[in-house]
C-alpha cells in the first residue's frame, strides 16, 4: 500500500517526466530551424525515451490500484541560443530530475515502502546514465566548435530510438 506522500510524489514525476520529453521536443524543434538536424534527432530520441519514462510512472500507479491523476503540462522553454546553451540546459534539467527521482527513494526508504523502493532503482541508473551522457555531449560539443560541430551532428543523427530492453513496469 503506497502512503499519500508517495502518491503524490510519483504523479508529480509523471508530470515531470512528460514536461521533461516536451523540453526535449522543444530543443529538437530548435536543432531542426537551425539546420542541425543530428542534434535534432538526438533530442527526438530523447523526447520519446521521456514520455516512455512518464509512462512507466503512470504504469507503475496504476499497477498499484491507484487513478493517475493527470495534471497540466506547462509550456516548454523555447528561448535557446545556443547549442552549449541548450545542453548545459539538459544537463541542469536532468540534475533537477535526479533529485526528485532521490527525494522519492529516500521517502520510500523511510517509509519501508520496498516495492517503490526497488522500482525507483531503474531511474536511479539512469539518471546516473543521463548526467554522464549530457556531459559528454558538451565535452564532444566544446572540442568541435567551431568547424567540427558538422560532423558530431552527423554523429548524433545516427542515434535511434530502442524502447529499453530491461523497463521497470511493462508498457
Ligand atoms: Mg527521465
Amino acid at each position: 500500500m503506497l502512503s499519500n506522500k508517495m502518491i503524490d510524489m510519483l504523479t508529480e514525476q509523471v508530470n515531470a517526466e512528460f514536461y521533461s520529453a516536451y523540453l526535449y521536443l522543444s530543443m529538437s524543434n530548435y536543432f531542426e530551424a537551425e539546420g542541425l538536424k543530428g542534434y535534432a534527432n538526438w533530442f527526438f530520441v530523447q523526447y520519446k525515451e521521456e514520455t516512455d519514462h512518464a509512462l512507466y510512472f503512470y504504469k507503475y500507479l496504476q499497477n498499484e490500484g491507484i487513478q493517475v491523476d493527470l495534471g497540466a503540462i506547462d509550456r516548454p522553454d523555447a528561448d535557446f541560443t545556443s547549442v552549449l546553451d541548450i545542453l548545459e540546459r539538459t544537463l541542469a534539467h536532468e540534475r533537477k530530475v535526479t533529485a526528485m527521482i532521490h527525494a522519492m527513494a529516500k521517502v520510500a526508504q523511510e517509509e519501508a515502502d520496498f516495492r517503490t523502493s526497488q522500482f525507483l532503482l531503474w531511474f536511479i541508473s539512469e539518471q546516473a546514465e543521463e548526467e554522464s551522457t549530457a556531459r559528454d555531449l558538451i565535452d564532444k560539443t566544446k572540442l568541435a566548435q567551431p568547424v567540427g560541430l558538422y560532423h558530431v551532428d552527423q554523429e548524433l543523427a545516427a542515434r535511434v530510438y530502442a524502447a529499453s530492453a530491461n523497463p521497470p513496469v511493462t508498457l
